[in-house]
């Protein structure tokens, strides 16, 4: 049976460039994103494993990642000899498994069983978007029944299958948005990083900005749109493992990216989102019975103070500004008794959120 491994896992990265990829998807410019140009060799693989493992007294469990390019695309001598020093240390126990992100149009059902075999638990299959035009405008090169036989070929494999989902690409709508939500759904994937679109300099997209022929997620669109994935997804039993672009010294200082919704903390504004959206449903649909809020108290344990209030009390500001009329107050609960719920109290009437 395929399952994902609630044990607290260790990653330990490796950035492949480029090379596996015949395609240039109109939004990539790998080894910016990845920030390393150069390749790297099986002798650094194996000391950083024996380093990483032996030196930092972790007694939880390690997975090596080929992260960056196209893993199963490059030519299969190049694939072996990098996978060789995890490979070893996989069969000697010293780490519980190997992870690969790749395309989904270079996944072959003899290759899946040969890098099982290799220690390979976990493949992370970049799928973008499951709107057939949006893959062909993006120059993905690959289509959307490509990705469901990958997909059925890893679960088949009983390797973790992880997909990354960009919300955002050329084309996106609402209606893609739902679309391709609901076929996400229908993947069966274990796991799910939500990238929305940024800009990246040196890239179709960017010639595109520039000339006006496309125009990027606002950081108030990509939250929601990733907000929405995301509670789609979880719903479904898939875990969501990141939200928003890892930040970078060069993307917090603005340099090489061209325009998009990057914000060094946006899986926590995502979060904030969610806990708004929760609590103005719940007012709404007090007004909707009541017709009418004098008094709103919130009150939240400790650990979720910042998602409830929202980071730099954006949430604050925001009910104080779209209900001008009540009074609120926001407080911290002071028992821990009930501290898996956040409470709203509407006047007399109290409603207790799970979180
Ligand atoms: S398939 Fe991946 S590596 Fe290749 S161009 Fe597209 S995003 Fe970049």
């Amino acid at each position: 049976m395929r399952k994902v491994n609630k044990e607290k896992t260790r990653l330990l990265p490796f950035f492949i460039p480029h090379i596996g990829c015949p395609y240039i998807c109109v939004f990539c410019n790998q080894p910016r994103i990845s920030g390393h140009q150069e390749m790297v060799t099986p002798a650094i693989i194996r000391s950083s494993i024996q380093r990483a493992v032996s030196e930092q007294g972790y007694s939880g469990q390690w997975e090596v990642a080929y992260f960056g390019g196209s893993f199963t695309a490059i030519p299969q001598e190049v694939q072996d000899t990098l996978l060789e020093p995890a490979k070893e240390a996989f069969q000697q126990g010293l780490i519980q498994g190997i992870r690969l992100s790749t395309r989904p149009d270079a996944i072959r059902e003899d290759r899946l069983k040969e890098l099982y075999a290799s220690g390979v638990r976990t493949i992370e299959l970049g799928v973008q978007t499951l709107e057939e035009s949006m893959l062909v405008e993006s120059k993905r090169g690959h289509t959307v029944e490509d990705v469901e036989q990958a997909c059925k070929m890893i679960r088949e494999q009983e390797i973790t299958l992880g997909i990354q989902l960009l919300p955002g690409l050329p084309g996106e709508t609402w209606m893609t948005l739902v679309n391709t939500a609901v076929k996400a759904g229908q993947l069966q994937a274990d796991l799910c990083r939500i990238y929305p679109v940024i800009v990246i300099e040196d890239t179709e997209l960017a010639d595109r900005v520039r000339q006006g022929s496309y125009v990027p997620l606002t950081i108030e669109q990509a939250v929601a749109y990733s907000a929405f994935l995301k509670s789609y997804l979880e719903g479904k039993g898939v875990q969501i493992i990141r939200v928003g672009l890892q930040s970078t010294e060069d993307f917090d200082a603005g340099r090489g990216i061209v325009g998009g919704p990057y914000a060094p903390a946006f899986g926590e504004l995502v979060v904030n989102y969610e806990w708004l959206q929760a609590i103005q449903q719940t007012i709404e649909e007090h007004l909707e019975i009541f017709g009418v809020a004098h008094r709103i108290t919130v009150e939240y344990p400790r650990a979720f103070t910042s998602k409830v209030r929202g980071l730099k009390n954006r949430n604050i500001e925001y009910f104080g500004q779209e209900y001008k009329q009540i009074e609120w107050t926001w407080k911290q609960k002071q028992e821990d008794i009930v501290a898996n719920v956040l409470h709203v109290m509407i006047d007399h009437i109290l409603y207790s959120l799970p979180l």
